[in-house]
């Protein structure tokens, strides 16, 4: 009885050591993090203001207010996105989250996304994206979510695809599988910043830069295509052609921004 009392005793004190243990760890941990926060706050990627514990994107929620959305996706087709995409007639349905202007926030967002080394911003746009377009079923029968690719050489340099960031994003809050062999790029090209709007048809028209590691992934099957911005709308016109040519079933198409 005695060694039974012993017993219950010793494990109800080590019960309540771990307890502690763990209430002080994390007590000790927000408190540090608070502190740490108030000495160097994290910004927002926008408009380079403190942001708020609360904030969770990167992105303060007054420039996720303030950045013009397009609400394409409920909008007559075809909406102004899906009037440059014209041609498909698998293609059901075209949106941007944002319009994109030059100097605005979205372009220090998508600026930070690309060449400053901040793939997680892609994966916060693209939780943001989908939690704003889920409710209106823009996700419903999808099969793979699929990012418009990098050519190996130019991802190598990066590090990484913001599209596949932007995917992975979605891919978190809808749960969707994603390849990315379903479109591959074989061909490096300039980067397109530095050509302007004739040179980028020119080079995107002559030459065949887009195809598919696994065509099976494609016939018969609804596919999302994610990019980060649409200009002219050529790269996802080469991409839907990949789709086309494989026997795509249907296609949908979202970007974080439209500019304009
Ligand atoms: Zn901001």
């Amino acid at each position: 009885m005695l060694q039974i009392n012993v017993f219950f005793v010793t494990s109800y004190s080590h019960f309540l050591y771990i307890w502690f243990v763990v209430y002080f760890k994390v007590k000790i941990k927000t408190i540090w993090e608070s502190t740490l926060h108030l000495v160097y706050p994290n910004v927002c990627f926008g408009c380079y203001q403190p942001l708020l514990l609360s904030e969770p994107y990167r992105i303060c929620s007054s420039c996720l207010t303030q950045i013009e959305k397009t609400y394409f996706h409920q909008k007559p087709f075809p909406n102004d996105m899906e009037a440059k995409l014209l041609g498909f007639s698998f293609l059901k349905r075209a949106t941007a989250l944002f319009y994109f202007d030059k100097k605005g926030a979205l372009q220090n967002i998508i600026h930070s996304l690309k060449y400053e080394n901040k793939p997680f911003l892609g994966v916060h746009l693209g939780m943001f994206l989908a939690h704003q377009l889920k409710n209106d079923r823009f996700f419903e029968n999808i099969d793979y979510i699929v990012p418009v690719p990098m050519h190996p050489q130019k991802e190598r340099t990066r590090g990484y695809n913001q599209a596949m960031m932007i995917v992975k994003g979605i891919q978190r809050v809808v749960s969707i599988p994603y390849s990315s062999d379903i479109l591959v790029k074989v061909e490096h090209t300039l980067t397109q910043t530095r050509k302007n709007k004739l040179q980028r048809l020119i080079s995107l028209s002559s030459k065949s830069i887009f195809t598919s590691l696994d065509p099976q992934k494609i016939r018969d099957k609804s596919i999302l295509l994610v990019d980060d911005i649409i200009t002219t709308g050529s790269t996802l016109i080469k991409c839907m052609e990949i789709l086309e040519q494989y026997g795509c079933k249907a296609c949908k198409i979202v970007t974080v921004g439209m500019a304009r």
